[in-house]
């Protein structure tokens, strides 16, 4: 347990009803003592754990009137004794008080301070930790859904889990190693291997969720193709509904990539607007449609743009060629403007001017990206993670390859590794140099 006592404002800046200052440490209780003076006599020593106490706070220079609770170490956030204030919501209130913690004994808490306290206290799994910030930073509903399973230790089960199949596993081996005289290492050798193929195509199979958990993370991106004047910048408007992009009758105006973002089914979808990609012997057109191609190389989704008024687009071969296995949503804008039957060619006809089939789209990039509705439940969000579980599946893959085939210390250095890649994830083997980086993207009061 840390020594010292740190302090920090656990709000965020700014003005508020409440604001709440928090300490954590082994003077928690004695500083409070000296700065909490309660309504109804109850002393500050004797205070019940977990219960909101009335009372005057102390700060520098003023005091004010609030609540002061205790949370008894080792049930606390950090694992140790915490003693939070709840103030007015000024932030020169708050200053105030956190400026007596500091005048009697506490110092100010790093970035993430306090949630470091709790993961070298056995509190929370460094995966965890990230679900956490991933829920502070989250920026749409399913990224806030995803670290919450992220933080409820959802990874760090399922990684524990395969830990302790290698653990297991690796107790027979070290056991076979020892006995060398009898033929036991060959027959661990092809009991072990059926074994290992097991967990590294489950550990593969975890890994593969992250195909789902970046586009929660970062966003689904989705590219708008087709001719200039289809609709497309009119379309990125409806589909945000504001006036993003820019839209003219002159075809081959919207020569740069334009995002825009919007919510569906509580995930984010980046929308990228490009120019058409028609041969050009303009050169700022050009490198328009350069940016184009690279747009529809990176996207997740890509929606072709047509305009429903016209037959024929020989452009849509040039976008398919370009999406490759990507899924691809044919579009046939300007409805409103066609006569008589309407296309069959398309998977989705919107008119961009009336709004019509334009949620209708929105169901389909959803669809398109995860499936049907609710199928965006994730909580391999993070690279990092994605990037550990894959090596330990490659160092697995060598393991099984080895078995029978090398000698089993061979066989059991490559399981080890394993072991420890998958430590990385929840901490037991990460290096100082990670738990660094990771924390220091936390805020000072958490
Ligand atoms: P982009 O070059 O593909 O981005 O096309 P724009 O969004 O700039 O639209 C080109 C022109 O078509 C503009 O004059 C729009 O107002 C018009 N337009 C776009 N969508 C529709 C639509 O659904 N119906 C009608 N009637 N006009 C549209």
């Amino acid at each position: 347990m840390s020594e010292d006592t740190i302090g920090a404002i656990a709000t965020p800046p700014g003005k508020g009803g409440v604001a709440i200052v928090r300490i954590s440490g082994k003077e928690a209780l004695p500083i409070a003592e000296k700065m909490f003076i309660p309504a109804g006599g109850v002393a500050v020593r004797d205070f019940s754990p977990y219960r909101l106490y009335p009372g005057r706070i102390a700060a520098e220079g003023f005091s004010d009137y609030g609540l002061c609770v205790y949370f008894r170490a080792p049930h606390s956030y950090t694992g140790e004794d915490i003693v939070e204030f709840q103030c007015h919501g000024g932030e020169s209130v708050a200053r105030g008080i956190l400026a007596k913690c500091f005048s009697l004994g506490a110092r100010s808490a790093g970035r993430g301070e306090f949630t470091r306290r709790a993961f070298l206290n056995g509190k929370l799994s460094l995966a965890s930790a990230e679900g956490l910030a991933d829920m502070i930073n989250g920026e749409s509903e399913a990224e806030v859904r995803a670290g919450y399973l992220l933080y409820s230790e959802k990874l760090t089960e399922q990684v524990r889990e395969f830990q302790n199949q290698l653990k297991e596993l690796l107790a027979g081996v070290d056991a076979a190693v020892d006995y060398p005289e009898e033929d036991l290492e060959e027959r661990e050798a092809e009991a072990l291997r059926p074994e290992l193929v097991r967990i590294r195509d489950a550990v593969s199979a975890l890994a593969a969720g992250y195909a789902k958990g970046r586009k929660i993370k970062s966003g689904v991106t989705v590219a708008l193709c087709g001719k200039p004047n289809t609709g497309k910048s009119s379309l990125l408007n409806r589909l945000v509904g504001y006036e993003k992009a820019i839209v003219s009758e002159i075809a081959g105006t919207t020569r740069d990539a334009v995002e825009g973002t919007l919510e569906i089914g509580g995930v984010r979808f980046n929308l990228y607007d490009t120019a058409g990609m028609r041969e050009s012997s303009d050169r700022i057109e050009s490198i328009g449609i350069e940016r184009a191609e690279n747009i529809v190389r990176a996207a997740d989704v890509v929606v072709f743009v047509s305009d429903g008024t016209e037959k024929g687009d020989d452009e849509e071969a040039r976008v398919r060629r370009l999406a490759g296995e990507k899924p691809v949503i044919r579009l046939r804008n300007k409805i409103d403007l066609q006569e008589g039957e309407l296309s069959s060619e398309a998977d989705v006809l919107t008119s961009a001017t009336t709004g019509e089939g334009v949620e209708r789209l929105k169901e389909l990039l959803y669809e398109k990206s995860f499936g049907a509705r609710g199928e965006d439940a994730a909580f391999l969000i993070e690279e990092r993670h994605f990037r550990a579980l894959r090596r330990a599946a490659e160092s697995l893959g060598r393991a099984a390859e080895g078995c029978c085939v090398q000698p089993l210390e061979l066989v059991a250095a490559d399981m080890t590794e394993a072991w420890e890649t998958l430590g990385e994830i929840t901490g037991e083997t990460a290096s100082e140099a990670v738990v660094e980086e990771i924390f220091s993207k936390f805020c000072v009061g958490k």
